[in-house]
């Protein structure tokens, strides 16, 4: 469940994301009523079994079974901005009703995973392995537009609006408008490895230094916003609260 949105009296819209259908909006009757029984399935950020009935407008939930409601990460309220910030990417990113099984798992694993591993890393991997998985990953380990490898130790000019890293010769001769990043190639092989596959058990020994983190933080928001062609609301919000690298 991405987003929960009252309406009418006492009824709900919920944003559900399921593996095959993608995202998919349905109505919840009565849902904010106290002794409804969808109300607990229904809750943002839980996981449920859903029974829905294609109405004339939207699909209306019938009957939900809670699977899980995370305890782990509602234990622990300073996860909550960064959980939401997740979905919110999910929201953003996908078309409606673009199946994305892979996008499904990363998040269904992301929140089970955000209590227990370095939260921030975990962002940086749930953006990364997004673009990857909606086709948007950058070119990191050469230029984009001449393919030839970036010299080694210097530091390398990192280009969204390009596609990922420019060298010099390219980058003089670059037309386009947008920001440039002058980033450490250390920082781009983290990049490389959280967008590679199992992911969840790297992040168990992964360690990166602060410098890495900063700089991180700050290309890969960027290169996933210029593709998305907004800014994630609900990002500033993890900065407010849970001291991220800025
Ligand atoms: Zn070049």
């Amino acid at each position: 469940m991405l987003k929960v949105r009252e309406y009418g009296e006492s009824d709900g819209i919920i944003i559900l994301f399921t593996p095959l259908q993608g995202k998919l909006p349905a109505l919840v009757k009565g849902m904010r009523k106290p002794q409804s029984r969808l109300r607990s399935g229904t809750q943002q950020l839980c996981c449920s079994r859903f029974l829905l009935y294609q109405g004339r407008s939207w699909p209306r939930v019938i009957q939900c079974e809670l699977i899980t409601l995370y305890p782990r990460l509602r234990e622990r309220a300073e996860f909550l901005p960064w959980a939401l910030y997740l979905a919110a990417l999910v929201e953003a990113a996908l078309p409606p009703r673009e199946p994305s099984p892979s996008l499904y798992f990363l998040l269904k694993e992301s929140l089970r995973l955000l209590p227990l591993l370095d939260p921030e890393m975990l962002i940086r991997t749930f953006e990364a392995q997004t673009l990857k998985i909606l086709g948007w990953e950058p070119c990191l380990d050469r230029c984009v537009l001449c393919r030839q490898p970036l010299p080694e130790g210097s530091r390398v000019s990192f280009v969204p609006s390009a596609g990922g890293v420019l060298c010099e010769g390219c980058l003089s001769t670059y037309t386009f408008q947008g920001a440039v990043y002058q980033v450490s190639p250390g920082s781009l092989k983290v990049w490389e490895q959280l967008e590679g596959s199992r992911w969840w058990r790297k992040l168990f020994r992964l360690q990166v230094g602060p410098n890495f983190r900063k700089e991180l933080a700050q290309i890969i928001p960027a290169f996933l916003e210029y593709y998305l062609g907004e800014k994630i609301a609900a990002r500033d919000l993890i900065y407010k609260i849970g001291g991220l690298s800025e």
